[in-house]
């Protein structure tokens, strides 16, 4: 008997997955944390809380501080003493001990933080199994070894750390996030204060124990958590001397505006629009891959996400059939579940901004494809979406939407391709699928965007340097570029 359906080139075998669902037992969920402030977790007695929820469920996980400014006040202190009395005189072969030791346990303890970080944010297991989590430990391991070795990062400089870092992370990578922010603070030599984000604070809280346990100096990692007003506060502090910032291009003007008041240095990773362009060369099985990939990757909750597909017109019809036909075989459903391909959307708020940038796309004249899968009837959940006949004008294919959709436009020339690319205020990351060599080198040199994938998509590695042009922000996190924020380098006198 045939295994193919009629009208369809794809194998059916008629076999449902089974459930794997990752258990959940090895966790030790605290009904309420405190702030995690000069090595131990504050009291919560005093204390006004809010919850985080498991987004594909809505059940809520824990009670959370919501930090004052007179806490983030505290924490500011506590990271400045530490800075006076402990890190700035320690050599940097002891600081990497320290960050090597937290690596190791992050990677002792990968699975139980993998299961939190999907129960709190709502992305598949396998991928926090497989990316956040070996990522994560990988940006410690990696600053370890840069730890003792800055002089030879920055030769005939003067280098200095700038003592206490204000740092604020948003919700899609949350302990990733955490790391990149981290690793190279603390391997330059400085002190740190973090706000990990309203609905994602438990692998960073998590993250606290681990600091504990490796008995990382108390101060030297503050954690305080609360909403925009606890973000607000630590950027407004007077005594903090550098702040690093991801998260929304709204947010990070304000940021910006109040850190040019008072000439403190800044890192900012904002936004992103990224174009995903298809040449009509390309190996086509491959490059549906990575568009899925680009655009499906934990709910397209990525700044990074290939959100934008240009696709040859030549092929386009053939590819956007195609690429559908692929979206058909994509699980949507719990995060836990291994087989699981897109998880929950991380809030209730981000799903309502999805559907109203969806729904402008239709009213704008787009057509839009959903495949037809059953949703969870709890949860906030969006089917993987394709919206073709899109204009440049349109909003879908201006402002970032920041889930699993994708916005398609179609080129002729490598010259409209381009102009195509670069027509957006943003200017994160690109992708280019072609055969050709010199093509992948005449769109790279002409993009303007910090990361360009070629035949490929979304690889991260601490060695590469991330960050933006334009709206996307300034500074860049990992490799050798990563450390420059985190020092004052002066030219050394002869
Ligand atoms: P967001 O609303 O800007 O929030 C980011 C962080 O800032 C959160 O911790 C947030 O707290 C806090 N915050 C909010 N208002 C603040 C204020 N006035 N002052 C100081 N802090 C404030 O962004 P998001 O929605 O969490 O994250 C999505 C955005 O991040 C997307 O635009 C995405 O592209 C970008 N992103 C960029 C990169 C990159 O490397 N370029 C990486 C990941 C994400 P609450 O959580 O309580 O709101
Ligand atoms: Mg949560």
């Amino acid at each position: 008997m045939s295994n193919f359906k009629e009208g369809s080139d794809s194998e059916d075998f008629g076999i449902d997955y089974a459930p794997a669902v990752e258990s959940t037992s090895l966790l030790n969920i605290k009904e309420k944390y405190g702030l995690f402030i000069n090595g131990d977790f504050l009291d919560t007695s005093s204390s006004k809380f809010f919850k985080t929820l498991d987004p594909s469920t809505e059940k809520p996980l824990a009670e959370i501080t919501e930090a004052s400014a007179a806490d983030v006040d505290k924490a500011v202190k506590a990271a400045r003493n530490a800075y006076e009395k402990y890190w700035m005189n320690m050599s940097g072969a002891v600081r990497a001990r320290y960050l090597f030791r937290i690596a190791r346990h992050l990677q002792e303890r990968s699975r139980e933080f993998a299961v939190l970080e999907t129960l709190d944010g709502g992305k598949p297991i396998k991928e926090s199994r497989d990316v956040d989590l070996p990522l994560a430990a990988a940006h410690f391991f990696y600053h370890a070894g840069w730890a003792d070795k800055l002089e030879y990062a920055f030769p005939q400089r003067k280098i200095e750390p700038h003592g206490v870092v204000g740092q604020i992370i948003p919700w899609n990578f949350p302990l990733l996030m955490a790391s990149w922010k981290l690793a190279p603070a603390l391997a330059c030599g400085n002190t740190v204060v973090l706000k990990p984000a309203e609905t994602t604070p438990l692998t960073a809280l998590l993250l606290a124990e681990v600091i504990q346990d490796v008995d990382l100096p108390p101060g030297v990692i503050n954690i305080v958590t609360g909403a925009g007003e606890t973000g607000s506060a630590l950027v407004e502090h007077p005594n903090v001397d550098k702040l690093a910032f991801t998260g929304s291009t709204e947010v990070g003007k304000l940021i910006q505006r109040s850190a040019v008041k008072r000439n403190l240095p800044l890192t900012l990773e904002l936004g992103g629009k990224a174009p995903h362009v298809i040449f009509e060369d390309a190996a086509l099985d491959q490059a549906i891959e990575g568009v899925i990939n680009g655009i499906f990757f934990n709910q397209g909750h990525v700044c990074c996400a290939g959100s934008r597909l240009l696709v040859q017109e030549s092929i386009a019809e053939h590819f956007i059939d195609r690429l559908q036909k692929r979206i058909d075989l994509l699980r949507v459903g719990n995060p836990l579940d291994k087989n699981t391909d897109i998880g929950a959307i991380n809030s209730k708020s981000q799903l309502e901004r999805i559907d109203k940038l969806v729904n402008a796309g239709i009213e704008e004249g787009a057509e839009v494809y959903k495949p037809s899968c059953s949703l969870p009837e709890n949860g906030y959940w969006y089917p993987p979406t394709v919206l073709t006949g899109v204009q440049q004008s349109h909003r879908v294919a201006r402002e970032e939407i920041f889930g699993p959709v994708l916005v398609v436009q179609t080129f002729r020339t490598p010259e409209e391709a381009l102009e195509k690319a670069n027509n957006t205020p943003y200017g994160l990351s690109a992708g280019i699928w072609t055969e050709k060599g010199s093509l992948i080198h005449w769109m790279a040199e002409r993009m303007r965007a910090g990361v360009i994938w070629a035949n490929t998509f979304n690889k991260f590695d601490p060695t590469s340097p991330f960050g933006g042009y334009k709206e996307s922000g300034f500074g860049r996190e990992g490799g050798m570029h990563g450390l420059a924020p985190y020092l004052k380098t002066k030219r050394k006198r002869k």
